[in-house]
């Protein structure tokens, strides 16, 4: 049986990695457009800084991450964010505030720090409280995560809390995004308590009871020298094991006949296989399937994606007027800047620069900002070191800045994204040796994307399995 996986990113990756784990007598060529394995995970390891382009960790709670890393050896290079650094702050009326103690999934857990907050006047306070009397709503519509914590907590605590959290994950426009689909447990918390900050107390207050009994190991673990070393521990996996690894081979067209696929590379080579794996973004498997599967792939494009960029810039702890005693800062929509947010990467994970630096990383680009970004290097550095001035008071110039654009790179799923994935199941149903992988249907986060690999390679040799039985 031939294989071929398409998208070398980490859910193309982990697919290659399963398929030739648990079925060594398949044929597996991976295909990637790029000249580096990753996608969005690309590490640059520059004069003892290490700087990530895309993601910087992955949450150990959703164990997928971590049960790969153990598989590939270096679950003992995982490291937590530091304990020390307790703070994150949120930009608000121009000032670092910091964010309450106590939240969980986002929504404040605790009464006191959230009293005491200046995130949120009085009256906006009172309005959160009345989430313990407002009815639950009926149904089962899904609803924006906009209107529906604006409903139950108020539009402030919205604006000024959750929807910058947020956008550190999605980059989104939260009055667009499908609750179902983004944080469906909050709509859980309302169900069952009746009550979204009741449902946060009793996550906190779990969350905290099994801190204690990990030994506060953090949620967020990274290997040491960045993300990168999942990617080569995967690699290095694939080429022991003779599969077939092509960088700069980009898939212009796909074509089904006679029950194969025949792939088409933009180099002009075409290879055929029995089953197709796509870990691609949405919008490139609906371009890649536009001829075989036409409806399906008016689906996939309409799966829309937002650009965002980082900034990485480095310096001389005496060059940095602010402390960075913390993890850095999120950006509320509503203050009006370009940047979203700013990580503290060196506060954040101490080994990532040399003794006496400091390494930051600035967020640009969200929904519906991006005609207001000059997509390119030179003038993303120029909004980082704005906001660093602004909001941090550094005025000197970066030892090390390195800038990585992300063209089209974050789904949204917006409000209708469900309806849209039961569609998508529906096709494949009918395409038993055809399966998706990635961020563009069930989660964006890197243990989502790696476990969207293990299903895909499941579904297609069960049908395999299946296949060989008819036969006997
Ligand atoms: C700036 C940023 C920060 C993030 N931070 C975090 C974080 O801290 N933690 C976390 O868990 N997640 C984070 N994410 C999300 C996470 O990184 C992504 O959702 C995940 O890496 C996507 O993996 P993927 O394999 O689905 O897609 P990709 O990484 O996009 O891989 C798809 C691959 O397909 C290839 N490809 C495209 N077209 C073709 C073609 N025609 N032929 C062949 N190959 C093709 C691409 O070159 C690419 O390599 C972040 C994302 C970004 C952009």
């Amino acid at each position: 049986m031939r294989l071929i996986i398409i998208g070398g990113g980490i859910a193309g990756l982990s697919a290659a990695y399963y398929a030739q784990k648990n079925h060594p007598e398949a044929k597996i060529t991976l295909l990637e457009a790029d000249s580096h394995w990753g996608g969005k995970l690309i590490t640059d390891r520059v004069d003892g800084f290490v700087i990530e382009g895309g993601p910087d960790t992955f949450l150990a709670t959703k164990t997928w991450g971590v049960e790969l890393c153990k598989e590939l050896g270096i679950a003992d290079r995982l490291h937590g964010t530091n304990p020390e650094a307790k703070n994150t702050y949120v930009l608000h009326k121009n000032r670092l505030e910091s964010l309450p103690d106590g939240l969980a999934m986002m929504i404040p857990g605790k009464v006191m720090p959230m009293l005491k907050s200046r995130l949120l006047n009085w009256a906006q306070k009172l309005r959160i409280g009345l989430d313990f009397l407002i009815p639950v709503k009926k149904g089962d519509a899904d609803e924006s995560l906009g209107s529906f914590v604006s409903r139950r907590m108020g539009r402030a605590t919205y604006e000024n809390l959750i929807e910058p959290l947020m956008s550190g994950i999605y980059a989104g426009d939260g009055d667009k995004l499908s609750l179902q689909s983004t944080f469906p447990f909050l709509r859980d918390f309302e169900r069952k308590y009746g009550s979204l900050a009741l449902g946060a107390m009793k996550m906190y207050r779990a969350r905290v009871k099994s801190q204690k009994n990990r030994g506060s190991r953090s949620i967020f673990l990274t290997p040491t020298t960045g993300l990168a070393e999942m990617t080569e521990a995967i690699v290095a996996y694939l080429k022991e094991n003779n599969a077939d690894l092509r960088l700069n081979s980009p898939v212009s067209r796909i074509t089904h006949h006679d029950s194969r696929y025949q792939v088409g590379l933009a180099v002009g080579a075409t290879l055929e296989a029995d089953s197709l794996i796509l870990a691609t973004p949405a919008y490139v498997t609906g371009e890649l399937l536009a001829s075989p599967l036409p409806e399906l792939a008016e689906v996939l494009k309409s799966i829309p994606y937002v650009s965002t960029a980082t900034v990485s810039l480095a310096y001389k702890l005496t060059d940095l007027p602010h402390p960075l005693d913390g993890y850095g800062y999120v950006i509320p929509r509503r203050e009006g800047r370009r940047a979203l947010a700013c990580t503290w990467t060196s506060t954040k994970f101490p080994h990532r620069a040399p003794e006496g630096h400091a390494l930051l990383r600035v967020f640009v680009g969200r929904a519906g900002q991006e005609d207001e970004i000059p997509w390119d290097d030179a003038s993303l550095l120029e909004i980082a070191r704005e906001e660093l001035a602004l909001t941090l008071g550094i005025t000197a110039d970066p030892l090390v800045s390195r800038v990585f654009i992300w063209e089209k790179a974050m789904p949204q799923y917006n409000l209708g994204h469900p309806e849209k994935l039961t569609q998508i199941d529906a096709a494949l149903e009918e395409m038993p040796n055809l399966a998706f992988a990635g961020n563009g249907y069930r989660g964006i986060g890197i243990p989502d994307c790696i476990h969207s690999g293990e299903l895909a390679v499941e579904k297609i040799f069960k049908h395999e399995e299946h296949e060989e039985t008819q036969s006997y």
